[in-house]
């Protein structure tokens, strides 16, 4: 009899696994848990042409329905996984069903920071994007004229900020800390995008907090902000980050950190039980970190989906992700923690650079902006593991960057 696994959550760390567990022609029986009403799907463009009406849901979807029938995966929708047995492998549903498994995965991915309530007031009109459902329930506020305060200048903030302004919205972001993209992009990178949300229109104030919201008949209508500025408000959409979906887990005594911990091979600590994509904490280069991309949920997906058959493949993030505002593409390869070097290169056309991270001289991250040559190069560069010096080379733009492959 072939082990039967529980996949908790469907998303798409969730889809990957099960996928990639068909592919190897592994029929063992597989029971993916999503507490949404709705089978696998992809969320980036929740923030980005989905928002902007421009993709039905049909797209989103990774496969139609029939696919899992014909693939013998049984998807429960609208059901939560509440707690877990782990003497007894027993995975207690919201609907009160039991569900025994061999092995289970947490693929429960992250879940985005609200505001306090001491600032929202239970006021209506303050949103959060990380579901088809909470992009549904924005889209009929995106309308023209209607004035949009984004809190948070991380990427899910500033890629709303950009569908508002190509919908007419008057839009103003703020942001905390000193600058956008504080955690994640290096100043230089930072100075690119601000650039161009402001020749786009929107208000972007950095070292700028919210203080309260105010409201009329329940809706929200003002925000006062920490600079003493008050804002007349419609809608405000919260990009302030999201925490790991790791309570299951964590009430059931598996070790977590920031996310559930979890080894090379994607297993927690207790070895019948793995984690990953967003929800999941593993180590880079000695850093405990958590990766909230589509490349991290997919290839540690497929890599859990070796383990347990038996591989033992260690999982070595090679990350990159996208992000699109405007007519800009921002893409990155690598992860730059660390760098003591930034340089910018200019790209081969108007709007096109890159900027490139370097720690001890070795190259480690590449931010690309409409200058998708740099991102190729900087990310077979940093997929092949070994150390690179280029920085002589990025400095000089008659260096054709092909040649560095
Ligand atoms: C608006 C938005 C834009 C993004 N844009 C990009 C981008 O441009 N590029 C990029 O690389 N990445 C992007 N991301 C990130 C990317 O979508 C995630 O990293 C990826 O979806 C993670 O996959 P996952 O399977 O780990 O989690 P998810 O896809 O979030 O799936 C987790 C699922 O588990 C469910 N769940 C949680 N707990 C339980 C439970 N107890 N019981 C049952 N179900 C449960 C959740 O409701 C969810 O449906 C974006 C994310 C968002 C929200």
């Amino acid at each position: 009899m072939s082990e039967r696994l529980v996949i908790i959550g469907g998303g798409q760390a969730a889809f990957a696994c099960a996928a990639k567990l068909r592919a190897l022609n592994d029929m063992r029986p597989i029971s993916i848990i999503s507490r949404e009403d709705a089978y696998p799907y992809q969320r980036p463009p929740l923030s980005k042409k989905y928002l902007l009406g421009e993709m039905s849901l049909d797209r989103l979807m990774f496969r139609p329905t029939e696919w899992y029938a014909e693939n013998a995966i049984e998807v429960l929708t609208g059901v939560n996984a509440v707690s877990l047995d782990r003497p007894g492998k027993q995975l207690t549903l919201s609907n009160g069903e039991c569900l025994g498994y061999d092995k289970l995965v947490f693929a429960t991915g992250s879940t985005p920071r609200s505001l306090p309530d001491s600032l929202t007031q239970g006021l209506e009109g303050i949103f959060t994007i990380r579901s088809f459902g909470d992009a549904d329930r924005l889209r009929p506020h995106m309308v023209a004229g209607k004035r949009l305060l984004v809190v948070g200048g991380g990427y899910i903030g500033l890629e709303a900020a950009s569908v508002a302004r190509h919908l007419g919205l008057e839009v103003t972001v703020i942001e905390a800390a000193e600058r956008i993209l504080a955690r994640v992009a290096a100043p230089a990178t930072a100075d690119i995008i601000r650039s161009i949300h402001r020749t786009h229109g929107v208000d972007l104030l950095e070292g700028v907090g919210l203080k309260a919201l105010t409201g009329m008949a329940g809706r929200v209508t003002g925000a006062e902000l920490s600079d003493g500025r008050h804002l007349e408000v419609d809608l405000v959409i919260a990009g302030i980050g999201a925490f790991a979906e790791d309570s299951v887990a964590r009430s059931a005594g598996i070790v977590c950190g920031n996310g559930i911990t979890v080894d090379e091979f994607g297993r927690t600590s207790d070895a019948d039980v793995y984690a990953m994509g967003d929800c999941a904490e593993q180590d880079w280069k000695g850093l405990r970190i958590r990766l909230e991309s589509v490349q991290n949920a997919v290839d540690q997906a497929e890599n859990v989906a070796l383990n347990l058959t038996g591989a033992n493949v260690p999982y070595r993030p090679k990350p990159w992700f996208w992000s699109d505002q405007y007519d800009v593409k921002l893409q990155i390869a690598g992860f730059n923690p660390g760098y003591d070097e930034t340089i910018v290169r200019p790209g081969g056309r108007e709007g096109a650079c890159s900027v490139w991270y370097f720690s001890g001289g070795d190259l480690i991250a590449v931010d690309a902006v409409n200058d998708a040559k740099a991102y190729v190069v900087g990310k077979k560069l940093l997929d092949s593991g070994k150390p690179h010096q280029v920085r002589e080379a990025i400095v000089d733009p008659a260096v054709d960057l092909k040649s560095l492959t």
